[in-house]
């Protein structure tokens, strides 16, 4: 007998498996697969057959079958990849209430290792085990139905701003100074230079509503971030918007209608991969609340938390605070200091700032605010942050053409999917994470 592995030939895929139903009795069709379970039953062999979509049964009478076909599903082994040409047979008793009679079957690649945990079904193992050999694992049930929100959150994210006159851009992700001022960026070699990975497109994204008013990036942010958390990455896709003559207020309300839009999109194209997550639509407050700074600091330090008024507002405080309002909610108004320094002061009271986070509960989504327009003012912030203006000359030298108000806001596309799939962990809704442990695969 020839070789059991096989080319493609001339097969083509007819229909994936939930395609399979009552209806199609009698049809020939070709399926393309992975083996997930083969058991054999008096005389009968029952190979389920799993693609993209979820499953179907191919069932093999060894009575009747031809001496290449039995020969091949004796050499299969579940996890296989596989290709059946067959008669769909209605069947009560089958999924979707039909099977597939092979007259043909080709096994395309045997699988030679079997993963140290169960894909289909049975207990999840550790994440770190998982993540060993990511490409098996995202397999799972659950795993290609967060990734189906995801897809939908970015696809939603996309329709709504383009629907909205944003232009979608590209900026530079190897850049040559430090451009926020952290300590938490990548140096890379540029050839021979010294260059850095971008921590955001923010610099670049203000500059270009000059040309273009209203842009949007959907793009790779790096942060050498210390510590490892549930929710930070080093490695992260951000949604950015900057758009010109608008300030916080605006792009808060434009936030809120793009996360509602999100929320929405979800509900209505995911409820199966809502279902398998064992999760409801998230349910969104009409309005979201604003909520200053200067207040909450207030409210927290009565009821005992460590909160200080001047500080970002981090750990225990933020879970204190995410149990008062555990929805959708922005808290604006920060204290000038604790932002960059591209964010603008209040006109009236410069210690505070036109600033605003958006939450989750405890878990920050998004950072935004108006920015300072004026060269004059943005070269005194560099100072006071203690920022070199020399290495920003290229782009102070844009705030000499006309630099209009404008306003904008980063928006983590992991944290945001978190929410959606209901995952305490950032990792689970990244194909391949990266932090300061991992960098593999
Ligand atoms: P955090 O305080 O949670 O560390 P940040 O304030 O440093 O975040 P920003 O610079 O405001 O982050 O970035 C905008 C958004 O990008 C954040 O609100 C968050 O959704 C996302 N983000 C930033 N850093 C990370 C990270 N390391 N991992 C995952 N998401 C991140
Ligand atoms: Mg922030």
């Amino acid at each position: 007998m020839a070789k059991l592995e096989e080319g493609l030939g001339d097969w083509r895929r007819t229909h994936y498996s939930i395609q399979i139903t009552p209806e199609l009795d009698g049809e020939s069709v070709t399926l393309f697969g992975w083996v997930s379970s083969i058991r054999t039953q008096g005389g009968i062999v029952f190979i389920v057959l799993t693609d993209r979509d979820g499953n179907v049964q191919v069932t093999v009478n060894k009575g009747k079958a031809s001496k290449e076909t039995l020969a091949r599903v004796e050499a299969l082994k579940p996890h296989s990849s596989v290709a059946v040409q067959g008669v769909v047979k209605a069947m009560a008793k089958a999924p979707n209430g039909a099977e597939v009679v092979p007259e043909r079957l080709k096994i395309l690649s045997i699988a030679t290792e079997i993963p140290s945990f169960s894909v289909y079904g049975g207990e999840t193992p550790s994440l770190d085990k998982r993540l060993d050999i990511r490409a098996v694992d995202l397999r799972r049930d659950k795993a290609q139905a967060t990734f189906k929100i995801q897809r939908v959150v970015l696809s939603s994210v996309r329709e709504f701003l383009s629907g909205r006159g944003y232009l979608e851009v590209r900026t530079p992700k190897l850049i040559s100074t430090a451009t926020e001022g952290g300590a938490s960026l990548f140096s890379v070699l540029y050839y021979n230079r010294p260059s850095f990975l971008a921590q955001s497109p923010q610099l670049y994204k203000e500059e270009l509503v000059l040309p273009f008013e209203k842009v949007y990036e959907i793009g790779p942010a790096f942060r050498a971030e210390e510590s490892r958390t549930q929710r930070h990455l080093s490695e992260i896709t951000s949604i950015d918007i900057e758009e010109a003559f608008v300030d916080y207020n605006d792009v808060m309300d434009t936030l809120e209608a793009l996360i509602k839009h999100v929320v929405v999109s979800v509900k209505d194209d995911c409820s199966k991969d809502l279902e398998k997550l064992g999760r409801g639509a998230l349910s969104v407050p009409d309005r979201f609340e604003r909520l200053r700074y200067t207040e909450v600091v207030e409210h927290l330090a009565k009821e005992g938390e460590d909160a200080t008024w001047g500080e970002d507002l981090t750990g225990p405080t933020t879970e204190e605070l995410g149990k008062e309002h555990p929805s959708f909610y922005f808290i604006t108004d920060w204290p000038t200091q604790t932002k960059p320094f591209y964010i603008k002061p209040k006109e009236d009271e410069p210690k505070l700032s036109e600033a605003f986070d958006l939450m989750y509960g405890a878990l920050e989504l998004a950072s935004g605010g108006s920015r300072v327009s004026s060269k004059s003012l943005l070269v005194k912030r560099l100072k006071e942050q203690k920022l070199k203006p020399q290495a920003f000359e290229h782009h102070l030298k844009v705030f000499d053409y006309g630099m209009p108000p404008h306003a904008g806001f980063g928006l983590g596309m992991e944290r945001l999917t978190m929410v959606l799939a209901g995952e305490e962990n950032i990792r689970e809704v990244t194909l391949y994470p990266r932090d300061k442990l991992r960098l593999t695969p």
